[in-house]
């Protein structure tokens, strides 16, 4: 496993987050790889490591003031062996291969744990939303669908939201491929309940982490009730994992976006997440706003180049990193530990570098790798794309009932194969088996593709 990891190494040398999450699977797959050497002679692990496709365009759009700009357009069809290729688009000014490539592999065997039909792919730009107007938001979603178009469709590939790309910009893309195809059909997740979106689909990444979280406590006879949380970021998987553990009794101090965090000692209860929805949401604002509104907070500005963040460094019982990749550190996951946090379970992708995740490990804390935790935004963007198939729309309590099933099952799914494989107790491992097992088998089934 080793050389070829060296040979990834060696062929995109630059591509360090798609590293990293190579590295993680490949980390705990080796028991399977012991059990079964049809996997080795078939080359099973470089082909999964290679994307099917590529593919990088232009993005020329105009600003308000007449002036031209070019972004960089992306998508990475990663695989398709269970299904037409899901997983969402950024827009970010960091996206580049790396970042990408790293979210659609990721995104294979997350999709596999679903129990959902779907391949993994993800895309984006490296344009930045953040201080744009609603037109030049347009321009550029018009621009970058014109493109994209080509390459995808319901049976092909199904994008959606992610860092960026929200309720407004799935419309205007929405919107553009519907122009260019004269097709109404489900190409994106994440539209509008108005024009064929799921109930649901907004809170489900949030909702799913905190059912995951549930059913690890659910382990040790524990609950979230009383519970004091640490959640980071203020996007969309942030406010409704804030949204879901209100509800289910814990209290949530921290909040954050890129410039800085809120430490609110009281709890951020129902009126106070209103707020931030609305200022991050509609406003567009600044999460230092929250103290102008709540002077009981803090505001402490953070510093991305730093090796930690002082969020992490509060006395609580779970944390939910759900901002962003990398943003929990050896020293942030030391903390973690010392101030009696025993629950970490990750709603964004990759947020824990490798050298916290094993301190998490070597804790033995419930530590759910973001893969297996927030899974429930694709599981619902599957049932998105079944009640388009079928022109049906789903009540709210169905598609919450079966986002709490598929949270539930991910959870065995993962406890199953971690104990199958001799890594009981360990998720991470768990999840990183389960999805690859079911994802080469396939490929195995299909020959040599
Ligand atoms: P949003 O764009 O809605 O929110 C992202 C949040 O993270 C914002 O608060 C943003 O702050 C902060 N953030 C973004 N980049 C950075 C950075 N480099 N450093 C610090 N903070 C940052 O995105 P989502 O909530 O949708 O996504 C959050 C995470 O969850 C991502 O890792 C994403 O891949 C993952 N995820 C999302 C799913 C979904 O359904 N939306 C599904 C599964 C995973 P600011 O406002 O300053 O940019």
């Amino acid at each position: 496993m080793s050389d070829i990891l060296e040979l990834i190494k060696a062929r995109d040398p630059e591509q360090k987050e798609f590293h990293q999450a190579v590295q993680e699977v490949m980390g705990t797959v080796q028991p399977v790889l012991d059990r079964h050497p049809e996997y080795r002679q078939t080359a099973i692990l470089e082909r999964v490591t290679e994307p099917e496709r590529v593919i990088m365009f232009r993005v020329p759009w105009m600003d308000d003031q007449g002036q031209v700009h070019v972004n960089r357009g992306f998508r990475i069809e990663m695989n398709s062996a269970i299904g037409p290729y899901k997983g969402g688009l950024r827009f970010h000014p960091s996206v580049n291969l790396s970042i990408l490539k790293f979210l659609a592999y990721e995104q294979v065997f997350k999709n596999a744990l679903t129990t959902l039909p779907m391949g993994g792919g993800k895309g984006g730009s490296d344009f930045d939303p953040k201080g744009k107007s609603d037109d030049e938001v347009m321009r550029f979603c018009q621009s970058f669908m014109t493109e994209l178009s080509r390459h995808i469709g319901p049976n092909t590939d199904v994008p959606a939201g992610d860092i960026g790309v929200g309720a407004r910009e799935i419309g205007y893309l929405f919107g553009m491929y519907k122009r260019l195809r004269n097709e109404f059909t489900g190409v994106l997740t994440g539209k509008s309940l108005a024009w064929g979106g799921s109930l649901i689909r907004p809170e489900a990444t949030g909702y799913g982490s905190v059912y995951f979280a549930s059913e690890m406590l659910a382990t040790r006879n524990e609950t979230l009730e009383g519970k004091t949380c640490l959640v980071s970021g203020s996007g969309n998987v942030a406010q409704f994992t804030t949204e879901k553990l209100i509800e289910l009794g814990a209290k949530v101090i921290t909040l954050s976006d890129s410039s800085g965090y809120i430490y609110d000692e009281e709890g951020i209860d129902r009126d106070k997440l209103e707020f931030v929805k609305h200022l991050k949401n509609i406003r567009r604002g600044r999460m230092k706003d929250y103290v102008d509104k709540y002077p009981g907070a803090v505001y402490t500005q953070t510093d991305a180049a730093s090796d930690h963040n002082p969020l992490w460094n509060h006395n609580a019982d779970c944390a939910f990193p759900s901002a962003t990749e990398n943003e929990v550190w050896k020293k942030d996951a030391s903390n973690l530990i010392s101030n009696g946090v025993y629950v970490v379970c990750e709603g964004a992708n990759m947020p824990s570098t490798p050298e916290a995740i094993d301190i998490f490990l070597d804790k033995k804390i419930l530590y759910a790798p973001g893969k297996a935790a927030n899974a429930g935004g694709v599981a619902v963007s599957g049932l998105e794309m079944a009640q388009n198939s079928m022109r049906l729309s789903w009540p709210r309590e169905e598609v919450n009932s079966r986002l709490m099933m598929i949270m539930k099952s991910i959870h065995q799914t993962c406890l199953n194969a971690a104990e199958e494989y001799g890594h009981a107790g360990n998720y991470m491992a768990g999840a990183n088996i389960a999805g690859f097992v079911k994802v080469v088998n396939a490929m195995l089934d299909q020959g040599l593709v």
